[in-house]
């Protein structure tokens, strides 16, 4: 097995114990939300944990700072819903300071893009993934069970005015309840420079309980995008575009590819947990360390990445919901 790689000098590269490069951080900074997405959240919601239970604005940007001495170059804010939380306007300002070669993305629902999109492009925002399951309003209220489809589509619209170019949208396949949409959905990629990816369902936390109708794989969609050529991987995406349309689709697979051997990716829980793989259940805590200590404690998560999960042999070994974990 080969030694992890540490180059240093300003632009430090990190490897794990298997050569793989790691440089992006996935932070969670709620797992609190106003929707309850059927495969993410209980119905019930979650109760709220104490401040001194979730990492403070302070702790996150430490984390931040510490990942990027460490040599990670991309973090994306998430949750729960990441613009619920209050102080996220200066844990970006806090971030983009770190560093202008961050690429600093968040993930959102999108509803609250019509107050918060300017000032999140202002604080220095890279770029947007927002999540859109579904066109039609009843079934985007089934799949959030709180949420309207209107608060979404004015989110990606407020996001484009305030200038944020790239948009990703995230739809999650769930056979027979959005899985008769793709055409609708492919559509939103034709006039709009948009991104558009489908992802598989994972069985993770409360979603191993939800049938097994609603795993799909994409390989339906990529039939349809058999005429037109394949653009290029983008981070775990396979990505197409139609012939004359503006935007792209990409494919995210998780279920039935496996991305393992490419992935570069740690996680970081609201409550302070570094998740070195989304599916195992081996978490180090970051809430209290500083300085070296935290340095220390990352550098562990990183070295000590697993190979793969095992999620098509025994299933997904991490007990949290998606929402306390962040996707
Ligand atoms: N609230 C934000 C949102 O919905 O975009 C950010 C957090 S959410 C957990 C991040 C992403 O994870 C969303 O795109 C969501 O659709 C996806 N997700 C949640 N549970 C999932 C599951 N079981 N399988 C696949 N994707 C999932
Ligand atoms: Fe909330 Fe996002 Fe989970 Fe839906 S997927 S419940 S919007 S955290």
């Amino acid at each position: 097995m080969k030694e992890p790689d540490l180059i240093s000098a300003g632009s430090m590269i990190m490897k794990d114990k298997y050569g793989r490069i790691i440089k992006y951080l996935r932070l969670s900074v709620t797992d609190l939300c106003n929707y309850r997405c059927i495969y993410c959240m209980p119905e019930e919601g979650v109760p709220k944990k104490s401040h001194s239970d979730i990492l403070s604005i302070e702790e996150l940007s430490e984390i931040a700072e510490a990942s990027y001495d460490l040599g990670i170059t991309k973090i994306r804010l998430t949750g729960g819903e990441p613009l619920l939380r209050k102080g996220i306007l200066t844990l970006c300002d806090n971030i983009r300071r770190i560093s202008d070669d961050i690429e600093l993305s968040i993930t959102t629902n999108g509803s609250l893009l019509p107050k918060m999109a300017k000032d999140l492009k202002s604080v220095g925002v890279d770029r947007l993934n927002i999540s859109l399951d579904t066109l039609d309003r009843d079934t985007f209220r089934r799949i959030t069970r709180l949420g309207k489809l209107d608060q979404t589509l004015n989110g990606i619209e407020a996001a484009q005015k305030a200038g944020f170019d790239n948009i990703k949208i995230n739809t999650v396949l769930l056979g027979g309840i959005n899985d008769s949409e793709i055409l609708p959905m492919l559509s939103l990629t034709k006039d709009n420079n948009i991104q558009l990816r489908f992802i598989e369902l994972m069985p993770i936390g409360i979603t191993k309980s939800l049938s097994d109708n609603l795993f799909v794989t994409v390989k339906n969609i990529e039939k349809l995008l058999l005429n037109s050529a394949e653009l290029t991987v983008d981070g775990v995406a396979r990505v197409y575009r139609l012939p004359g349309y503006k935007g792209s689709i990409g494919l995210i697979s998780p279920m039935s590819h496996s991305f393992c051997e490419r992935c570069d990716k740690i996680r970081v829980t609201a409550d302070g947990r570094l998740k070195p793989c989304l599916h195992s259940e081996d978490e180090i805590s970051l809430k209290g360390l500083h300085g070296n200590e935290l340095i220390q404690a990352i550098k562990n998560g990183i070295i000590n990445k697993p190979m793969c999960h095992k999620i098509d042999s025994v299933g997904s070994q991490s007990s949290r919901n998606m929402n306390e974990i962040g996707g």
